[in-house]
Protein backbone atom coordinates (compact mmCIF):
# COMPACT_ATOMS: atom_id res chain seq x y z
CA UNK A 1 0.00 0.00 0.00
CA UNK A 2 1.49 3.33 -1.13
CA UNK A 3 1.84 5.99 1.94
CA UNK A 4 -0.49 8.16 0.22
CA UNK A 5 -3.19 5.22 0.17
CA UNK A 6 -2.60 4.70 3.75
CA UNK A 7 -2.96 8.34 4.39
CA UNK A 8 -6.33 8.39 2.54
CA UNK A 9 -6.97 5.32 4.34
CA UNK A 10 -6.45 7.04 8.12
CA UNK A 11 -8.44 10.49 7.14
CA UNK A 12 -11.41 8.38 6.05
CA UNK A 13 -11.23 6.23 9.38
CA UNK A 14 -10.97 9.60 11.15
CA UNK A 15 -13.64 11.13 9.50
CA UNK A 16 -16.24 8.49 9.73
CA UNK A 17 -14.96 8.41 13.70
CA UNK A 18 -16.13 12.10 13.68
CA UNK A 19 -19.47 11.51 12.27
CA UNK A 20 -20.09 8.58 14.56
CA UNK A 21 -19.35 10.49 17.64
CA UNK A 22 -21.89 13.52 16.48
CA UNK A 23 -24.34 10.38 15.38
CA UNK A 24 -23.83 8.95 18.92
CA UNK A 25 -24.12 12.52 20.76
CA UNK A 26 -27.32 13.50 18.62
CA UNK A 27 -28.80 10.52 20.14
CA UNK A 28 -27.95 10.68 24.06
CA UNK A 29 -28.98 14.39 23.64
CA UNK A 30 -32.19 12.96 22.08
CA UNK A 31 -32.44 10.16 24.44
CA UNK A 32 -32.07 13.06 27.47
CA UNK A 33 -34.87 15.53 25.95
CA UNK A 34 -37.48 12.51 25.24
CA UNK A 35 -40.11 12.40 27.98
CA UNK A 36 -40.57 8.82 27.45
CA UNK A 37 -37.24 8.05 28.27
CA UNK A 38 -36.54 5.97 32.17
CA UNK A 39 -35.64 9.39 34.49
CA UNK A 40 -35.25 7.43 37.25
CA UNK A 41 -32.80 7.84 40.11
CA UNK A 42 -31.34 11.05 40.76
CA UNK A 43 -31.77 10.17 44.34
CA UNK A 44 -35.95 10.57 44.43
CA UNK A 45 -38.48 7.91 45.88
CA UNK A 46 -41.77 9.07 44.64
CA UNK A 47 -44.85 8.05 46.46
CA UNK A 48 -47.86 8.97 44.19
CA UNK A 49 -51.63 9.15 45.87
CA UNK A 50 -53.21 9.06 43.08
CA UNK A 51 -56.61 10.88 42.26
CA UNK A 52 -58.55 7.88 41.30
CA UNK A 53 -62.17 9.24 42.20
CA UNK A 54 -63.90 7.31 45.30
CA UNK A 55 -61.47 4.17 46.03
CA UNK A 56 -57.38 4.26 46.80
CA UNK A 57 -54.73 3.65 44.74
CA UNK A 58 -51.18 4.67 45.40
CA UNK A 59 -47.90 3.66 43.22
CA UNK A 60 -44.61 3.53 44.49
CA UNK A 61 -41.34 4.33 42.08
CA UNK A 62 -37.80 4.05 44.26
CA UNK A 63 -34.87 6.05 43.51
CA UNK A 64 -33.29 2.95 41.71
CA UNK A 65 -36.34 2.49 40.15
CA UNK A 66 -37.84 -0.36 41.72
CA UNK A 67 -41.92 -0.05 41.84
CA UNK A 68 -44.86 -1.32 44.09
CA UNK A 69 -48.64 -0.44 43.40
CA UNK A 70 -50.61 -0.69 46.33
CA UNK A 71 -54.98 -0.89 45.08
CA UNK A 72 -56.09 0.00 42.05
CA UNK A 73 -59.31 1.87 42.32
CA UNK A 74 -62.72 1.13 40.45
CA UNK A 75 -62.05 3.61 37.41
CA UNK A 76 -60.53 2.25 34.26
CA UNK A 77 -60.06 5.90 32.94
CA UNK A 78 -57.89 6.92 36.53
CA UNK A 79 -55.53 3.56 35.35
CA UNK A 80 -54.90 4.86 32.11
CA UNK A 81 -55.37 8.35 32.20
CA UNK A 82 -53.31 8.83 35.97
CA UNK A 83 -51.50 5.60 37.47
CA UNK A 84 -49.70 3.79 34.38
CA UNK A 85 -48.73 7.46 33.08
CA UNK A 86 -46.97 7.51 36.10
CA UNK A 87 -45.13 4.68 35.83
CA UNK A 88 -44.52 5.19 32.31
CA UNK A 89 -42.90 8.86 32.49
CA UNK A 90 -40.55 7.20 35.04
CA UNK A 91 -39.25 4.34 32.63
CA UNK A 92 -41.23 1.45 34.73
CA UNK A 93 -42.72 -0.85 32.42
CA UNK A 94 -43.02 -3.91 35.48
CA UNK A 95 -43.86 -3.95 39.15
CA UNK A 96 -42.26 -5.55 41.30
CA UNK A 97 -45.53 -5.53 43.55
CA UNK A 98 -48.91 -5.16 43.10
CA UNK A 99 -50.58 -5.03 46.67
CA UNK A 100 -54.01 -5.54 47.54
CA UNK A 101 -55.48 -4.19 50.62
CA UNK A 102 -58.70 -5.70 50.67
CA UNK A 103 -60.78 -7.19 48.11
CA UNK A 104 -63.54 -3.91 48.09
CA UNK A 105 -64.54 -3.02 45.03
CA UNK A 106 -63.17 0.60 45.20
CA UNK A 107 -59.96 -0.86 45.47
CA UNK A 108 -59.48 -3.75 43.67
CA UNK A 109 -62.18 -2.89 40.41
CA UNK A 110 -59.51 -2.07 38.14
CA UNK A 111 -57.08 -5.37 39.52
CA UNK A 112 -57.78 -7.40 36.10
CA UNK A 113 -56.85 -3.97 33.95
CA UNK A 114 -53.93 -3.45 35.98
CA UNK A 115 -52.78 -7.07 35.45
CA UNK A 116 -53.81 -6.99 31.76
CA UNK A 117 -51.66 -3.32 30.84
CA UNK A 118 -48.38 -4.12 32.58
CA UNK A 119 -46.48 -7.02 33.55
CA UNK A 120 -46.05 -7.85 37.77
CA UNK A 121 -43.32 -9.76 39.03
CA UNK A 122 -45.08 -10.38 42.63
CA UNK A 123 -48.86 -10.29 44.32
CA UNK A 124 -49.49 -10.15 47.06
CA UNK A 125 -52.88 -9.65 48.97
CA UNK A 126 -54.28 -10.79 52.40
CA UNK A 127 -56.08 -13.90 51.27
CA UNK A 128 -60.00 -13.35 52.43
CA UNK A 129 -62.66 -15.07 50.90
CA UNK A 130 -64.70 -12.95 48.73
CA UNK A 131 -67.01 -13.37 46.20
CA UNK A 132 -66.29 -10.01 44.36
CA UNK A 133 -66.68 -10.74 40.76
CA UNK A 134 -63.63 -8.58 39.83
CA UNK A 135 -61.58 -9.36 42.76
CA UNK A 136 -61.82 -12.97 41.56
CA UNK A 137 -61.47 -12.04 37.71
CA UNK A 138 -57.94 -10.47 38.78
CA UNK A 139 -56.96 -13.59 40.70
CA UNK A 140 -57.56 -15.93 38.11
CA UNK A 141 -55.75 -13.95 35.74
CA UNK A 142 -52.33 -13.99 38.83
CA UNK A 143 -52.54 -17.64 38.32
CA UNK A 144 -53.13 -17.45 34.33
CA UNK A 145 -50.25 -15.68 33.99
CA UNK A 146 -48.10 -17.51 36.36
CA UNK A 147 -47.39 -14.65 39.08
CA UNK A 148 -45.83 -15.64 42.14
CA UNK A 149 -48.47 -14.76 44.72
CA UNK A 150 -48.00 -14.04 48.56
CA UNK A 151 -50.47 -13.93 51.51
CA UNK A 152 -49.42 -10.68 53.40
CA UNK A 153 -49.12 -11.33 57.27
CA UNK A 154 -47.54 -9.48 59.95
CA UNK A 155 -43.65 -9.64 59.56
CA UNK A 156 -43.13 -10.00 55.74
CA UNK A 157 -40.95 -7.45 54.14
CA UNK A 158 -41.03 -6.37 50.41
CA UNK A 159 -37.82 -5.48 49.30
CA UNK A 160 -37.97 -1.94 47.25
CA UNK A 161 -33.98 -1.69 46.66
CA UNK A 162 -30.93 -0.45 48.28
CA UNK A 163 -33.00 2.34 50.27
CA UNK A 164 -36.18 1.57 50.19
CA UNK A 165 -38.37 -1.16 51.87
CA UNK A 166 -42.54 -1.62 52.52
CA UNK A 167 -42.70 -3.62 56.12
CA UNK A 168 -46.00 -5.32 56.49
CA UNK A 169 -47.59 -4.63 60.35
CA UNK A 170 -51.13 -5.85 58.94
CA UNK A 171 -53.05 -7.88 59.08
CA UNK A 172 -52.03 -11.42 61.37
CA UNK A 173 -53.45 -14.73 62.23
CA UNK A 174 -56.16 -15.50 63.20
CA UNK A 175 -57.96 -12.31 60.97
CA UNK A 176 -60.33 -10.04 63.05
CA UNK A 177 -63.82 -11.44 62.98
CA UNK A 178 -67.68 -10.16 63.19
CA UNK A 179 -70.09 -12.23 65.77
CA UNK A 180 -70.67 -14.46 63.01
CA UNK A 181 -66.99 -15.85 62.57
CA UNK A 182 -66.87 -13.83 59.28
CA UNK A 183 -64.02 -12.47 58.46
CA UNK A 184 -64.32 -8.60 58.08
CA UNK A 185 -62.73 -7.27 54.89
CA UNK A 186 -61.55 -3.18 56.17
CA UNK A 187 -60.23 -4.70 59.71
CA UNK A 188 -57.84 -7.26 57.89
CA UNK A 189 -56.62 -4.45 55.11
CA UNK A 190 -53.21 -4.95 54.40
CA UNK A 191 -51.16 -2.42 56.44
CA UNK A 192 -47.42 -0.95 54.84
CA UNK A 193 -45.00 0.96 56.71
CA UNK A 194 -43.16 2.14 53.58
CA UNK A 195 -39.71 3.14 54.35
CA UNK A 196 -37.15 5.58 52.33
CA UNK A 197 -34.21 6.04 54.31
CA UNK A 198 -35.59 8.09 57.19
CA UNK A 199 -38.48 9.31 55.64
CA UNK A 200 -41.57 6.51 56.90
CA UNK A 201 -44.95 6.44 54.78
CA UNK A 202 -47.95 4.31 56.35
CA UNK A 203 -50.36 2.94 53.93
CA UNK A 204 -53.69 1.72 55.93
CA UNK A 205 -56.10 0.41 53.49
CA UNK A 206 -59.66 0.78 55.26
CA UNK A 207 -58.29 0.16 58.35
CA UNK A 208 -61.04 0.44 61.11
CA UNK A 209 -60.80 1.17 64.87
CA UNK A 210 -60.73 -2.08 66.39
CA UNK A 211 -57.58 -3.42 64.00
CA UNK A 212 -56.33 0.08 64.90
CA UNK A 213 -56.46 0.01 68.25
CA UNK A 214 -54.51 -3.73 67.78
CA UNK A 215 -51.96 -2.08 66.31
CA UNK A 216 -51.24 0.27 68.93
CA UNK A 217 -50.95 -2.71 71.59
CA UNK A 218 -48.85 -4.61 69.41
CA UNK A 219 -45.94 -2.02 68.86
CA UNK A 220 -47.16 1.45 68.72
CA UNK A 221 -43.10 2.56 67.89
CA UNK A 222 -43.80 0.81 64.33
CA UNK A 223 -46.54 2.86 63.54
CA UNK A 224 -44.52 6.39 63.78
CA UNK A 225 -44.90 7.81 60.29
CA UNK A 226 -44.27 10.90 58.87
CA UNK A 227 -46.97 10.38 55.82
CA UNK A 228 -50.14 8.75 56.57
CA UNK A 229 -52.31 7.40 54.22
CA UNK A 230 -55.64 8.00 56.10
CA UNK A 231 -57.62 4.94 56.54
CA UNK A 232 -60.83 4.35 55.12
CA UNK A 233 -61.31 7.40 53.16
CA UNK A 234 -61.51 9.74 55.81
CA UNK A 235 -64.48 7.86 57.97
CA UNK A 236 -65.72 8.43 61.10
CA UNK A 237 -65.06 4.71 62.14
CA UNK A 238 -61.03 4.75 61.42
CA UNK A 239 -58.24 7.24 62.52
CA UNK A 240 -58.81 6.99 66.49
CA UNK A 241 -57.20 9.74 68.37
CA UNK A 242 -54.77 6.81 70.09
CA UNK A 243 -53.45 5.38 66.73
CA UNK A 244 -53.10 9.22 65.20
CA UNK A 245 -51.03 9.23 68.45
CA UNK A 246 -48.77 6.38 68.00
CA UNK A 247 -48.38 7.25 63.90
CA UNK A 248 -46.87 10.89 65.50
CA UNK A 249 -47.29 12.50 61.57
CA UNK A 250 -46.87 15.47 59.66
CA UNK A 251 -48.93 15.05 56.58
CA UNK A 252 -52.00 13.00 55.99
CA UNK A 253 -53.48 11.95 52.75
CA UNK A 254 -57.17 10.95 51.94
CA UNK A 255 -57.65 9.20 48.82
CA UNK A 256 -61.81 10.25 48.26
CA UNK A 257 -64.04 11.09 45.07
CA UNK A 258 -65.55 14.80 45.54
CA UNK A 259 -69.08 14.53 46.61
CA UNK A 260 -69.02 10.56 47.57
CA UNK A 261 -72.72 9.46 48.54
CA UNK A 262 -70.62 8.29 52.34
CA UNK A 263 -69.86 12.03 53.39
CA UNK A 264 -66.06 11.07 53.36
CA UNK A 265 -64.21 12.20 55.32
CA UNK A 266 -66.50 12.64 58.18
CA UNK A 267 -65.98 16.06 59.63
CA UNK A 268 -65.16 15.11 63.41
CA UNK A 269 -62.00 12.76 61.84
CA UNK A 270 -60.73 15.85 59.68
CA UNK A 271 -61.32 17.36 63.27
CA UNK A 272 -59.34 14.52 64.51
CA UNK A 273 -56.58 14.49 62.08
CA UNK A 274 -56.18 18.43 62.79
CA UNK A 275 -55.71 17.91 66.27
CA UNK A 276 -53.12 15.48 65.68
CA UNK A 277 -50.99 18.18 64.32
CA UNK A 278 -51.30 16.96 60.87
CA UNK A 279 -51.82 18.74 57.92
CA UNK A 280 -54.30 17.43 55.20
CA UNK A 281 -54.00 17.10 51.21
CA UNK A 282 -56.86 15.36 49.48
CA UNK A 283 -56.92 13.47 46.19
CA UNK A 284 -60.84 15.30 45.66
CA UNK A 285 -59.23 18.94 46.00
CA UNK A 286 -55.46 18.21 45.28
CA UNK A 287 -55.61 15.94 42.66
CA UNK A 288 -52.83 13.33 42.70
CA UNK A 289 -50.65 13.93 45.77
CA UNK A 290 -47.08 12.74 45.06
CA UNK A 291 -44.42 12.24 48.16
CA UNK A 292 -40.82 13.04 46.81
CA UNK A 293 -38.04 11.83 49.23
CA UNK A 294 -34.71 11.82 49.34
CA UNK A 295 -34.50 9.47 51.68
CA UNK A 296 -33.46 12.28 55.02
CA UNK A 297 -36.59 14.32 53.79
CA UNK A 298 -39.48 15.39 51.64
CA UNK A 299 -41.82 17.51 50.03
CA UNK A 300 -45.25 17.26 48.71
CA UNK A 301 -46.10 17.98 44.94
CA UNK A 302 -49.43 18.49 43.85
CA UNK A 303 -51.36 18.23 40.77
CA UNK A 304 -54.32 19.93 40.37
CA UNK A 305 -57.93 17.61 39.29
CA UNK A 306 -59.31 17.75 36.28
CA UNK A 307 -62.00 19.68 36.29
ZN1 LIG B 1 -62.34 1.88 50.52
Amino acid sequence: MSRSRARLLRGFALGLLLVLLVVAGALALRGRSTPDAPVTGGGLTRVAFFDVGQGLAVGIITADGHSLLYDTGDQVEAIDAVVLPFFHRYGVERLDYLVISHPDQDHIGELATVLERIPVSTYVDPAIESTNRAYLRGLRLVEQQGIPARRARRGDVLELGTRTRAEILWPRDPLITDGDGTVIDNDNSVVLRVTDGNVRILLTGDLEEEAEHALVELDRAALRADILQVAHHGSRSSSSAPFLDAVDGEDAIISVGADNRYGHPHPETVQRLRAAGLTISRTDVDGTVVVVSDGSGYHLEREEAAP
